[in-house]
């Protein structure tokens, strides 16, 4: 059975592929590398008028991130949406008064709310704010609420407990995008409309280019109807962990592309990003307060990775998880890419601290639109870590004793 947890790739996937499909037309030549605009805020504000896959026409004002030799774009709305607009669909691009900045929280909820519509008919939508959430649901407010008070005490904890390890992330820049839907009928409707169909067999996704997480009311989807208190909330999800834990998963990817630990559009290696996502999965109900889960063993990962070491794990396989992501975007082996995936961030954040920042650091400076040369991504693990056998043996010896 697929891990529900591995919807995110999917997506990722597809953008990559959007985005060879960008560079196939669009000439980046070694000689004259593509042209990259520094993200702030004060990058001025472009109108940019193109014609999109589905050839609709479109006008987005937004910053330019990157500009390519023959004219080609990726261009980020003020919602925080990623745009890549070939030399072919390019109409006009044309810089307006003023420099960019995001959409206000009241401004991105009513974004999201005619986006949804747009998408189909998700029935009555309402808005919530919180710190650093916009949260557009067709659901009951006790869920809604529930996810917004453990979204801030997880983005609160990753960020404390990243500052505590030594990488320092910043604020999002962006008000963090996630909608919820009542029923899985919904949920399915907008993940095919988000091109990323096979992310509706999970509890949720993040979408890359449109930096937002997706979800569905986990306590509607057995019930009649939503929980009506956040007392019965608690009550439901706590038997189901594992689809809490989705949700931690991926509003810890949607965290980490927006605090300045992966860029997005930017070779980030799958095995990271998906153990980070991995090492701060495990839901953390009980505390009110803190968030007292991150880095606890994950056993289901451990379990699995066991179990592929003793009859499947074959002598390169380090080597191939890091110079590649094809192992996570194929079914029969994606699990075991995932429990290696887990496996090894959890070894090296247990035993290697400060060199992971590090090439946690290295990693968080990549270029955006240049894609893994599996060469490079050998060379900047072995820079940051040493020999890759001693690696391995060092690894399986720890994953052996772990309990
Ligand atoms: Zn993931």
């Amino acid at each position: 059975m697929i891990d529900d947890r591995n919807r995110w790739p999917v997506t990722r996937r597809q953008a990559t592929l959007a985005l060879l499909s960008l560079l196939g037309t669009t000439r980046f030549c070694s000689a004259s590398q593509p042209k990259e605009t520094v993200e702030s805020s004060a990058a001025p504000l472009h109108s940019v008028h193109f014609r999109d896959a589905e050839n609709n026409e479109r006008t987005v004002p937004g910053r330019v991130l990157v500009r390519a030799a023959d004219g080609g774009l990726l261009l980020e709305d003020r919602a925080g949406r990623l745009w890549t607009v070939t030399a072919e669909q390019l109409v006009i691009d044309e810089p307006l008064n003023g420099t960019f900045s995001p959409l206000t929280p009241v401004e991105l909820g009513a974004a999201l709310i005619d986006e949804l519509n747009s998408a189909g008919s998700f029935g009555d939508l309402k808005a919530t704010q919180s710190g650093h959430y916009v949260v557009v649901s067709n659901t009951g407010q006790a869920f809604v609420d529930w996810t917004v008070a453990m979204l801030e005490r997880l983005h609160d904890a990753f960020r404390h407990f990243w500052a505590r390890s030594g990488f320092e992330t910043h604020d999002p820049e962006f008000p963090l995008p996630v909608v919820i839907l009542q029923s899985r009928e919904q949920f399915t409707r907008l993940a095919t409309f988000d091109h990323t169909p096979a992310s509706a067999q999970g509890q949720g996704y993040f979408l890359i280019t449109a930096n937002r997480t997706t979800l569905v009311d986990l306590t509607a989807s057995e019930a009649a109807s939503s929980a009506r208190n956040i007392a019965e909330v608690q009550r439901l999800v706590k038997r189901h962990p594992a689809s809490v834990a989705t949700v931690v998963h991926e509003a810890t990817h949607q965290i980490a592309f927006n605090c300045g630990m992966h860029r997005r559009y930017a070779d980030n290696p799958v095995w990271l990003t998906e153990g980070i996502a991995m090492y701060v999965e495990t839901p953390d109900l009980n505390s009110r307060r803190g968030w007292q889960t991150i880095g606890r063993v994950n056993q289901n990962r451990l379990l699995q990775f066991r179990d592929f070491v003793a009859k499947r794990r074959k002598s390169d396989s380090l080597q191939t998880l890091l110079q590649s992501n094809a192992r996570f975007a194929q079914v029969d082996t994606a699990i075991d890419a995932y429990s290696e995936a887990w496996a090894l961030t959890h070894f090296l954040i247990k035993t290697r601290l400060r060199d992971f920042t590090a090439y946690l650091q290295k990693i968080a400076a990549q270029p955006l639109l240049q894609w893994g040369d599996p060469e490079q991504r050998l060379a900047d693990f072995t820079g940051a870590f040493g020999d890759l056998s001693d690696i391995d043996r060092n690894l399986q010896q720890y994953l052996r004793r772990l309990a």
